[in-house]
């Protein structure tokens, strides 16, 4: 299917255009660039040509692979010069009337069969296509920043979008070496939706003063098995950028509290502190100095006389038994309550993962001491752990755990007392927003899944890592925290609910 593509036009010379047209060309296509200003061309192929010509000095590139790539790479001035192409993807300026009208102008330059896509990240797909003569020959072809380099595409059905069209792009992505993911149009497709409680959450913990920028970062960088912090992943980003993402599907959703803004960051926005691209985000670019340090336990002795037995299923937490079983603490006794939560007993105090309650009313409950530890993607490589302790516990019993997990190799990072941690209730709300999208036949879990690991690198994709953590465990942390905060924004998916029942769902086979 894909050897009807020859020759690939892409319109705008921009970030991503320029990359897009790397892509294309390094498979082996004829290129035809074109962009409004002929001064933006020629930077463009002024930086692709340096940029080749140092992969080749690094060895990483044979001189021959680069000096042929940039052969099959044409400027051009008009847009009529882009009639030979088999597909345009347009990669201009993020507004939705010079967009329809470069295809309307395109419809009257290219043959019928060609296939039109923009590289869009915010607007409807549907909406482009709307005053098309042939809208079912137009979609969606969502590329990553930068565009050699990460793996992802998303290929965005239209309302009017051909089967044989999405099936086409889908194809060629695959054969430019690309992971392609189907979805429908709608606010942000997959990852640009899915992704916001990753910083919202942060975000909210940041604005109740829960740690500093440093802190929060290493509970998700560090325990959490995430690339990088919310935070200083934002200050790469921009927070104009950022801000105006969450804004856009915040109002596109009819300002559903799911996809709230956040003060904190609208601040850094008003006051120009940008990210790094200014010098100044939630940290400081200026200097030569490293970024600050987390706030971690100092090292305290460990008891190994000291007796530690375990207690229910560990199934839901495969990474962290293992750890424990290396360290010799034997988890086979437990079988006989098979049903419980995953419970560890150092000493007096009982050590759980969060589940959305307070350490404190956990104690209180329980009428014991009891420090929670937060969720990980992979508890034996994670170099920390953050946990959270019961206001009643005295402070021997805190040293106790915290240098119980240090023997275990790990920097622990006590939060104060707050419901779910960190990961866990970034994790359960990227689950809930993961089967929304799969409730509501935007995308098949799979390629939910995939457009999140390999996006934005997610450790683990969310349905896959709600199913090993359990469906009823993350209803439990978003109703908690639903009752906690007393807002619509944990509210819990219908999906979710019937996969916590584990009710026979059409999607069960893929989420269990
Ligand atoms: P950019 O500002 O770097 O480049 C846009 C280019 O389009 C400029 O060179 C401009 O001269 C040219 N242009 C503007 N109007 C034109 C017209 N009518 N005809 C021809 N050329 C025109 O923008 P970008 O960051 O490359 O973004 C381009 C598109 O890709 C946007 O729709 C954006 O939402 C999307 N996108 C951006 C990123 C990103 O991280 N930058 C990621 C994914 C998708």
């Amino acid at each position: 299917m894909t050897s009807m593509i020859n020759t690939v036009a892409v319109i705008g010379a921009g970030t991503m255009g320029i990359g897009i047209a790397q892509v294309a060309a390094n498979a082996g296509h004829n290129v035809l660039l074109f962009d409004i200003n002929a001064q933006a061309l020629e930077t463009a192929k002024q930086s692709l040509t340096e940029r080749l010509n140092k992969r080749v000095q690094q060895g990483k590139m044979p001189a021959q692979a680069a000096t042929s790539l940039l052969s099959r790479l044409t400027l051009v001035h008009n847009m009529a010069e882009l009639a030979p192409a088999q597909l345009v993807i347009e990669a201009v300026a993020e507004k939705l009337t010079i967009k329809q009208a470069i295809f309307n102008q395109l419809e009257g330059i290219c043959h019928q069969n060609t296939l039109f896509a923009s590289n869009t990240s915010s607007l409807s797909i549907t909406a482009i296509a709307s005053q098309l003569k042939h809208p079912e020959r137009f979609a969606g072809l969502h590329f990553f920043n930068p565009a050699p380099i990460m793996k992802l595409v998303e290929v965005v059905r239209g309302r009017e979008t051909a089967e044989s069209v999405v099936n086409q792009l889908k194809a060629l992505s695959l054969a430019w070496g690309k992971v392609p993911v189907v979805c429908r149009s709608t606010p942000g497709f997959i990852v640009n939706r899915v992704a916001r409680p990753f910083y919202a959450e942060t975000l909210r913990a940041l604005e109740e003063r829960i740690a500093a920028p440093a802190t929060l970062d290493s509970v998700l960088r560090d325990a959490g098995g995430f690339a990088m912090g919310p935070l200083q992943l934002t200050d790469l980003i921009g927070h104009d950028v950022n801000y105006a993402v969450t804004e856009s599907i915040f109002q596109a959703f009819g300002y559903d509290p799911r996809f709230q803004t956040s003060f904190e960051q609208l601040e850094l926005v008003q006051a120009g502190h940008l990210g790094r691209k200014t010098g100044r985000g939630f940290y400081h670019y200026h200097k030569a100095a490293p970024l600050p340090d987390a706030k971690i336990a100092e090292k305290i002795p460990h008891n190994n006389s000291l007796l530690i037995t375990a207690r229910g299923a560990w199934q839901s937490l495969p990474t962290f038994a293992q750890l424990l079983r290396q360290n010799g603490i034997c988890l086979e006794g437990s079988k006989c309550d098979a049903h419980k939560h995953p419970t560890l007993f150092i000493g007096d105090v009982m050590v759980m993962l969060t589940n959305g309650e307070l350490a404190s009313s956990q104690a209180q409950k329980n009428n014991q001491s009891v420090v929670l530890f937060d969720l990980s993607a992979d508890y034996g490589k994670a170099p920390a752990i953050a946990i959270s302790c019961a206001a009643q516990n005295s402070q021997q019993e805190n040293q106790t755990v915290i240098a119980f997990f240090q023997s275990l190799n790990k920097d622990v990072i006590v939060l104060p007392d707050y419901p779910s941690l960190l990961n866990m209730r970034t994790v359960a709300m990227l689950c809930n927003e993961a089967l929304d999208v799969v409730n509501k036949g935007i995308a098949s879990p799979e390629d939910t899944d995939n457009a999140m690991c390999y996006g934005v690198n997610y450790p683990k994709g969310p349905l896959t890592w709600g199913a090993e953590i359990g469906w009823q465990n993350i209803l439990n942390t978003l109703e908690q925290l639903a009752e906690f905060y007393g807002d619509g924004r944990y509210r819990a998916n219908p999906l979710l609910r019937q996969l916590a029942a584990g009710h026979q769902t059409r999607f069960a086979k893929e989420l269990q």
